[in-house]
């Protein structure tokens, strides 16, 4: 018998099957790893993708095939503003319906990931910066479940939210994500859940069924966005306020972007970004997406 598997078997047979001896476990298997997990930004847009099989969430689900089995998913998402942050501790998180004047069929949705509360706590040990605070009462909100129940409908993988700490600057987020990036090599997936470009109360009804149009100011934020992601300027993108006049116009608002923060804190160096689901809709919306390793 191996050590560690020895050592697994006294932790295990002195705990029984409790959560320590679960978490051993989970520190062990995931030492091994040397290949970092991708981490993504995902545009989430509007809830009803987490039920139409449109082109967004298709990618989604693709995405998804395309990655090792993440052994737990960590969600940054826009939907989970706090003072302070907060990770989800639960064993089971409720899915919660936060939204308003969708069809019945979306409320009606379900989405039973387990919580992971061993890897709550180590995720709280992990950051240093800041005391983060273990919460019982969230579950996953739609800027989590809509995107992650069509990359894992079986729900058999842990699901975790961190919140975003919504009296802080960005620099706060970009900087609090490179606490996360052992994560990365411990096999769990972490997702900014958000949109670069999210202005709502600019929508173009019209022409929400029509991926692709956009309005001159969020065609350039647009393009300017995945400039300087793909030129790796970070500082510029947590500056963002000086990025150009139509920042005002695409991030009235920063909790649609401040997840995507998280994504870009965690790339490595040498990580080169690839876009999908690279789309403007409605006018004032980017669906785009970033995958980074
Ligand atoms: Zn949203």
């Amino acid at each position: 018998m191996k050590r560690k598997n020895f050592l697994y078997s006294i932790t295990g047979g002195l705990l029984g099957m409790s959560g320590l001896a679960t978490f051993k476990k989970f520190t062990d298997d995931l030492s091994e790893q040397d290949v970092l997990m991708p981490v993504l930004f995902i545009g989430h847009g509007s809830p009803m993708n987490g039920i139409e099989n449109n082109e967004f969430s298709l990618q989604w689900e693709k995405t998804a095939k395309e990655l090792p089995i993440p052994k737990a998913v960590l969600v940054v998402s826009a939907h989970w503003l706090t003072k302070g942050t907060y990770i989800t501790a639960m064993d089971q998180p409720k899915t919660i319906h936060d939204f308003g004047g969708f069809p019945q069929e979306l409320f009606d949705v379900q989405y039973p990931a387990p919580g992971n509360s061993q890897l709550a706590l180590e995720t709280k040990e992990l950051i240093i910066s800041t005391n983060v605070g273990l919460n019982h009462d969230w579950g996953l909100d739609h800027g989590a479940w809509t995107v992650v129940r069509r990359m894992y409908p079986d729900a058999t993988i842990p699901v975790l939210q961190l919140s975003i700490d919504y009296s802080k600057p960005a620099s706060y987020h970009y900087n609090l994500a490179k606490e996360l990036v052992a994560l990365r090599k411990k096999g769990v997936l972490i997702i900014g859940s958000g949109n670069m470009v999210h202005n709502l109360r600019m929508v173009a009804w019209d022409k929400i069924d029509k991926p692709g149009f956009g309005y001159d100011w969020a065609i350039e934020m647009h393009e300017l966005f995945k400039k300087k992601i793909a030129a790796g300027d970070h500082q510029a993108l947590i500056n963002y306020e000086t990025l150009s006049k139509s920042v005002k116009l695409a991030i009235p608002t920063p909790d649609h972007y401040y997840p995507l923060m998280y994504t870009l804190g965690l790339q490595n160096k040498n990580e080169q970004p690839f876009f999908f689901n690279d789309k403007l809709v409605a006018g004032s919306l980017n669906m785009t997406s970033v995958k980074f390793g």
